[in-house]
């Protein structure tokens, strides 16, 4: 829905709080409204129900608050539930709502769409349109925290920014995003349950460190020989290994954080034992723990899924070097919810 009407979530406290004493009433009401957008969720004025209902009128004749829609929603065999965002200037966004255990993940996105086109990846083959705004993110975690209180009866336990999107060509919202979530006055959610993903972009990491972040930094690195990562990362020729390591040794310096790499394993693409000698060689230089991910297949029958064989002995070889390593299982991928599936693509 297009109005002209401001976005009131453009606001900061400070500012609804000055809007209202302009208006000649108390600026406690600031706060009020504040928790009612970014701690309830509101999606109407009518809905605050401790302001007066001239207030209230008076608020919905001045702003709007344009959140995103649920569009569609899919349930997997697994639990996983991926829930499409209908935008107000009518794009599609997901984000993917994931059990495991007594533990519920969130999957947010950061763009529609994705710059980096990616060869393996289905978000890269749709165009990209704009960042999400830090709103429109939130819109994102409060949904998916609701459904899984209601729907699982959990406590939503940890957010990935690992949708659509590079977040760190959206860094202002993003960070904006996980800063409000923590706030008291909003979610309270603690970044260090937070894990942004990135393909590794050198200065933005370095900003990272210099922002001092308390949440978690993970990295898709896919391969540590840079002839098969920008094979698969087009973006590697502008930011090679080289590069990459060096901000990740001043990301950790800087904020001792330990890093995750995120290593896709392709059939016959980066499951060799020279790919795993070279990761290996890759992680001498800060503390990092490997996520082994099988390829979730996206129609190209250029990447296929790993040979469970292999994976295991690239794991075994990583492990013999004394790496921490995990298996990761794809999860919704019967709904194209899992890594790298998100398109918009409804089932
Ligand atoms: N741009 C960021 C955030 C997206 S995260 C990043 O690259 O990290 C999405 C994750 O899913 C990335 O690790 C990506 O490499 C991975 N991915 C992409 N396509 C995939 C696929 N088909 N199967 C499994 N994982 C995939």
């Amino acid at each position: 829905m297009e109005t002209n009407k401001p976005d009131i979530r453009q606001l900061t406290e400070e500012a609804l709080s000055a809007f209202f004493k302009e208006h000649g009433e108390q600026a406690f009401r600031g706060r009020q409204v504040y928790e009612w957008l970014w701690k309830k969720g509101s999606t109407s004025f009518e809905e605050m129900s401790n302001l007066s209902k001239e207030t209230r009128k008076f608020l919905s004749e001045n702003f709007s608050i344009p959140r995103l829609n649920i569009h569609s929603k899919q349930t997997s065999r697994d639990g996983t539930i991926k829930f499409t965002f209908k935008t107000h200037d009518g794009h599609l966004t997901e984000s993917v709502l994931i059990p495991s255990g007594s533990r519920i993940t969130a999957c947010v996105s950061s763009q529609v769409g994705c710059k980096l086109n990616c060869t393996f990846c289905a978000t890269g083959k749709i165009p990209f349109k704009r960042n999400l705004s830090q709103a429109e993110i939130f819109d994102q975690i409060l949904t998916v925290k609701n459904k899984a209180n209601k729907l699982y009866n959990l406590s939503l336990s940890n957010i990935v920014y690992m949708g659509m999107g590079e977040p760190l060509l959206n860094y202002g919202d993003v960070k904006a995003s996980i800063k409000l979530i923590a706030s008291e006055k909003s979610l309270g959610f603690s970044p260090r349950r937070v894990t942004l993903s990135t393909i590794g972009l050198p200065e933005k990491i370095k900003k990272l460190a210099d922002d001092q972040i308390t949440f978690n930094l993970a990295v898709s690195l896919h391969s540590a020989m840079d002839e098969t990562r920008t094979r698969l990362i087009p973006i590697n020729k502008q930011y090679n290994l080289e590069s990459l390591k060096k901000a990740l040794e001043y990301f950790n310096k800087n904020t001792g954080k330990r890093i995750t790499f995120e290593y896709l394993m392709i059939n016959g693409i980066n499951d060799s034992i020279a790919e795993a000698k070279a990761l290996a060689e890759y992680c001498k230089n800060f503390p990092v723990k490997i996520n082994l991910i099988e390829y979730n297949t996206t129609g190209d029958p250029a990447f296929q899924k790993p040979d469970p064989q292999k994976l295991n002995e690239f794991k075994v070889f990583l492990e013999s070097k004394n790496l921490v390593v995990n298996v990761r299982r794809s999860r919704g991928d019967d709904i194209d919810a899992a890594c790298g599936q998100l398109s918009g693509r409804i089932k």
